[in-house]
């Protein structure tokens, strides 16, 4: 049909808001959505409002490689809502970074803050490129032009950046530097998970990785096993993953297998985390680590163990592998590690999955935690964040678990439906403009 046609048909179906962010990760997030909506007895209109991004950026920028070649890269920053204050959420440095993928995870990150109670709404963002292939030179100026291209859709109370998968304190120093750079004065707090000299905070370097075991460990005492005898499993060995695996060891339990885009190890006695640590900090991936077997990157997912962490990426564990997924709890670290095809088949064997938006809000809450001091210029102690983070996911794991006995619904729906019902509370208190 031409496009005269198609603009003048009155068929509605014909005028679809939103192809733009269709994907596999965000036909998973409208799946998960939809049963907390079924849930709330929500209207059409309502569940359209809640569920497609407010705002979405597309830019391609030229940035000169070493070599003196000019290279075109394409970014996103897709901001999920604008109701519940500024929007939060993490960039990621990666070759399949799309506006479809980051429509997903700015959507996840709308009900990680509100479940968590965070003044927050959703955003994601990225630049589709590939961080190995690049020199530390050519990150950087990356980083800077892609900033300087979202200078009018960020600010410190309109939406604020954070590391994700490729980026981390280095990126996130010249995220801050570019913007202070551009509006003549320093200003801080415009990203978080900055190096703790320039208003960081230590507890960010780890904290969505502590917050995955701090929800671990809850869960465990629930099941009457405590953690520290628990085996498992943790796929991704980077920010999230190592953390969690390192904190596991320290308190006892026995990492049985682990692995990074590079391949994986396992050893059934447990395998010597602070050693695998440093052989990445010395060589980069896991790849030619003598301390442990080696398996698979993926088929690490299926050894014996009770307890698995998806900690690396999306749509890790679908129909093909559940079946054969052998804990008998997933706690997702990484964001939409399970699809709903698989989260049913767990279901059905009685696999109990911890979601991403409870399990890794730790992040996302210590994020929000340096904002206030960054915004306060008063520094709290390592311990006093700490703390605070646990207590936070404590309360909200609690408020997840009554929501699903309550609902009799699964740990997920519980966790989305207490986070839409707020949003969408919100929405209908603030009405429309105009
Ligand atoms: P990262 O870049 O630090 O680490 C990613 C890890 O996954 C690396 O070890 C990489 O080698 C590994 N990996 C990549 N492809 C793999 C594959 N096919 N099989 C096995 N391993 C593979 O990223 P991160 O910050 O640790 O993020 C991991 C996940 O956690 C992502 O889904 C991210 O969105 C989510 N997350 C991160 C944070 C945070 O604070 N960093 C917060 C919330 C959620």
């Amino acid at each position: 049909m031409a496009i005269q046609d198609e603009l003048e048909a009155t068929d509605h179906e014909l005028i679809r808001a939103g192809v733009e962010w269709e994907s596999e990760l965000y036909r998973t997030a409208t799946v998960q959505f939809e049963r907390a909506a079924d849930v709330l007895e929500l209207d059409a209109e309502m569940r359209v409002r809640l569920r497609e991004p407010r705002r979405t950026l597309t830019v391609n920028f030229p940035v000169r490689k070493d070599d003196g070649v000019v290279v075109n890269f394409t970014g996103y920053r897709v901001q999920h809502t604008l109701t519940m204050g500024p929007t939060k959420g993490g960039l990621r440095f990666a070759p399949n970074v799309s506006q479809g993928e980051c429509a997903a995870l700015a959507q996840w990150m709308t009900w990680k803050c509100a479940l968590l109670g965070l003044p927050y709404g959703g955003a994601k963002g990225g630049v589709r490129c590939d961080p190995q292939l690049l020199s530390a030179h050519e990150i950087e100026r990356i980083t800077r032009r892609f900033t300087f291209e979202l200078i009018p859709i960020i600010g410190a109370d309109r939406d604020i950046p954070a590391p994700d998968m490729g980026t981390g304190e280095r990126e996130m120093a010249w995220i801050y530097d570019t913007y202070s750079q551009a509006v003549g004065h320093s200003v801080p707090q415009i990203v978080t998970g900055k190096p703790p000299v320039l208003g960081g905070t230590d507890v960010r370097r780890v904290a969505t990785g502590l917050g995955v075991v701090y929800i671990a460990e809850a869960t465990a005492e629930r099941l009457g096993q405590p953690l520290r005898e628990q085996r498992v499993v943790v796929q991704g060995f980077g920010n999230v993953g190592a953390t969690a695996a390192a904190e596991l060891h320290a308190i006892g339990a026995k990492v049985v297998g682990v692995s990074d885009q590079s391949g994986g190890l396992r050893a059934d006695d447990g395998l010597d985390i602070p050693r695998l640590q440093r052989w990445v900090a010395e060589h980069g991936l896991l790849e030619g680590c003598p301390h442990g077997d080696p398996i698979g990157r993926t088929e690490v997912l299926e050894l014996p163990c009770d307890m698995l962490i998806p900690a690396a990426l999306e749509s890790q564990i679908t129909a093909e592998n559940a079946p054969r997924i052998a804990a008998q709890v997933v706690v997702e670290g990484a964001n939409g590690p399970t699809t709903p095809e698989a989260e049913e088949i767990l279901a059905s064997r009685g696999v109990l999955v911890v979601p991403d938006v409870l399990a890794n809000a730790g992040g996302v809450t210590v994020s929000y935690f340096e904002w206030v001091q960054d915004h306060q210029r008063y520094t709290w102690d390592f311990v006093e964040v700490q703390e605070r983070l646990r207590r936070q996911l404590r309360a909200a794991y609690s408020r997840v678990v009554a929501g699903a006995e309550k609902l009799g619904v699964d740990w997920r729906t519980a966790a989305l439906t207490a986070a839409v019902r707020r949003v969408a509370d919100a929405g209908l208190l603030r009405g429309i403009h105009p």
